[in-house]
């Protein structure tokens, strides 16, 4: 098929507008650069585009979800853990699943807005206890982009002044509802920390945008831009400077490169047209999301870069990392027949638990914060999960209304989300044999658990399990044994996943340095998850949204002194 060149060569050519590439692409076009930003997901906004108070009845599906939108029809994201003519391969013995977003601003239209810092220690682990790798950088390199993605988003939490939480600049925090409250005086009688939470939604006027009103359903897009979306916050005052090419529908094949041996550009497919096409560049920044950000690297081969591109360590796609996960349900029966009472607050939880242990006494290392959940939402289709597992619940007729009644709002649920160790054996590769529907080869992932992490997971059940005791609550699963793996979510599943271009000082064991270049090609960046040296107990958005703030100033400041 015959390639259709664009006449003008930019500034920076940024793939991907999720968190990494919506944040460079702010932050580039501030600094003056003419970007074009290519997206393979078609244009949304969550504004006109959202479904913020929706009844599950004004759909004949009642907001169930479909292929492309598995957490409901009403969720904000377009994609999911399958993408026609877009499959990915698992290595035999490997589970992996992977979340993909194709639309604009990517999985930043219905994430969770936890936002976390990583702390002083979660840069530095292997000082600390000898596993994996450090990073290049400490927490105050990354400190003063963290303080800044605060005050550019807005952001809810409180000071606590936590050895490893680090505190941010933080709008006041909502309170925490009637299970919540239960739950926090629960964990403490454990010995747990229970703090406000962390997310990413403003409670006060914030640059334009209207505060919070408590609609309770960020996952569905904010109307009123008041929760953080790359989509809401980052692309349209990019758009506004008049430096930004927004070329949506465009499938990012390879990294294309000069004969001197620098990226020239981005060759990719027109998924309107199915054409051919080319982007041309004096810089690329690749944010497409970590693993496909390995496959696009992976795939970039040149008679330069027989390996790929940014290879010459022959770590791409390795020292992938996700999230550990597994969560407990119960029933509190002390919450059954609750009064009405206001439980309006934002599509989150309102209480956070950090990590609190001495790993010196446990039989793992790091650690996980527990995310609390339950309460009076708007019921969905099918909600509350079988009111058979009630007791005495389900029926029919009357009976049935009343039961739900009785015991809408009481139930509970708590997961945990822990730090898994890079390990040799889960990275991805490309598969020799699949290619897409646009024919570009596709990823082959590997996966393995250590005893590290069944035993985290462990850990978090028991946990989980004496909280909901602790409150005087049924918890409605058996404890998973070992040979079940303690419950821990599938690889991917937690949707953290990380790596697979990491950072370090070292060309021969990493792929970018410290301000997220590769090593191999000067003009060359990464600015989503891919660069990460570990997970943390913490979310990652916040850190990808600082470090891509951070490269996106290195590049300005390269391109002020004439370097790029
Ligand atoms: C349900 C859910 C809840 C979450 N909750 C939280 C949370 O509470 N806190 C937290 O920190 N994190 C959370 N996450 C994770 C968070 O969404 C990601 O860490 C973050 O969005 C990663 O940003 P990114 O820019 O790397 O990727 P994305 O946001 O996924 O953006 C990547 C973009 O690149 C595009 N793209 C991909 N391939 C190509 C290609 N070849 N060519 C062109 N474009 C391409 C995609 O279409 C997409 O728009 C959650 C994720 C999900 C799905
Ligand atoms: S809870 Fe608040 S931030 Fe979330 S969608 Fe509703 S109004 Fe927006």
């Amino acid at each position: 098929m015959q390639s259709q060149a664009r006449s003008t060569t930019y500034d920076v050519c940024i793939v991907g507008s999720g968190a990494g590439g919506g944040m460079a692409a702010h932050a580039l076009t501030k600094a003056g650069a003419r970007v074009a930003l290519l997206e393979a997901g078609q244009m949304w906004d969550p504004i006109k585009d959202g479904a913020m108070l929706k009844w599950p009845y004004d759909s004949p599906r009642r907001g169930a979800s479909t292929r492309e939108k598995p957490f409901g029809e009403y969720d904000g994201c377009i994609g999911g853990w399958q993408i026609d003519g877009e499959p990915y391969t698992t290595a035999p013995g490997s589970k992996f699943d992977w979340w993909r977003a194709r639309m604009l601003g990517g999985r930043t239209n219905h994430w969770g807005r936890i936002s976390l810092r990583f702390g002083p220690y979660d840069f530095a682990r292997k000082s600390r206890d000898g596993l994996g790798d450090d990073w290049p950088i400490t927490y105050d390199d990354v400190k003063p982009w963290y303080d800044e993605v605060d005050k550019l988003i807005g952001i809810f939490g409180s000071v606590e002044g936590l050895p490893n939480e680090p505190d941010g600049i933080f709008h006041p925090p909502p309170v925490p509802r009637c299970y919540e409250r239960l739950a926090s005086n629960a964990a403490k009688k454990l010995g747990l920390t229970v703090v406000p939470s962390r997310l990413s939604i403003i409670t006060k006027p914030h640059n334009g945008r209207a505060p919070c009103h408590y609609c309770g359903q960020c996952n569905r897009g904010c109307m009123t831009n008041s929760n953080f979306s790359s989509t809401g916050v980052l692309i349209p005052p990019a758009q506004k400077t008049g430096r930004l090419t927004l070329i949506t529908n465009a499938m990012a094949r390879e990294v294309t490169v000069g004969k001197d041996g620098l990226a020239n550009g981005v060759s990719y497919i027109d998924k309107k047209t199915g054409r051919d096409a080319h982007v041309s560049a004096r810089i690329v920044v690749l944010a497409a999301s970590a693993c496909e950000t390995a496959r696009l690297l992976l795939n970039s081969k040149s008679s330069t870069f027989p390996n790929g591109l940014a290879n010459s360590s022959g770590t791409v796609g390795k020292y992938l990392t996700d999230t550990t996960g597994s969560d407990v349900s119960g029933f509190i029966p002390k919450m059954m027949e609750m009064p009405p009472h206001n439980e309006d607050g934002v599509g989150g939880m309102h209480i956070y638990m950090p990590w609190w242990l001495d790993n010196s006494k446990l039989d793992f290392p790091r650690g996980y914060h527990i995310e609390t959940w339950g309460g009076r939402g708007m019921p969905g289709s099918g909600f509350m999960g079988g009111i058979h597992r009630y007791p005495n619940g389900g029926g029919y007729g009357a009976s049935l209304k009343d039961d739900y009644r009785r015991y809408y709002g009481s139930t509970i649920g708590f997961s945990g989300r822990g730090e898994m160790i890079p390990n040799d054996d889960s990275y991805c590769e490309i598969d020799p044999n699949v290619v897409d529907q646009y024919g570009i080869p596709v990823l082959r992932f590997h996966w393995k658990w250590t005893d590290a992490e069944y035993n985290q997971v462990k850990h978090m059940q028991e946990t989980f399990r004496a909280i909901i005791a602790e409150m005087g609550g049924e918890v409605f699963s058996p404890m998973p044994t070992k040979e079940q793996g303690y419950g821990i979510a599938n690889g991917g599943a937690i949707i953290h996943e990380l790596g697979g271009a990491r950072m370090g000082k070292d060309p021969a064991t990493s792929v970018v340095n410290a301000n997220c270049q590769a090593h191999d090609v000067k003009n060359l960046f990464v600015t989503d998850g891919s660069p990460f040296v570990s997970q943390a107990d913490k979310n990652p958005t916040w850190t990808i949204l600082a470090l891509s703030m951070r490269t996106s100033d290195f590049i300005a400041s390269q391109r002020k002194a004439g370097a790029l």
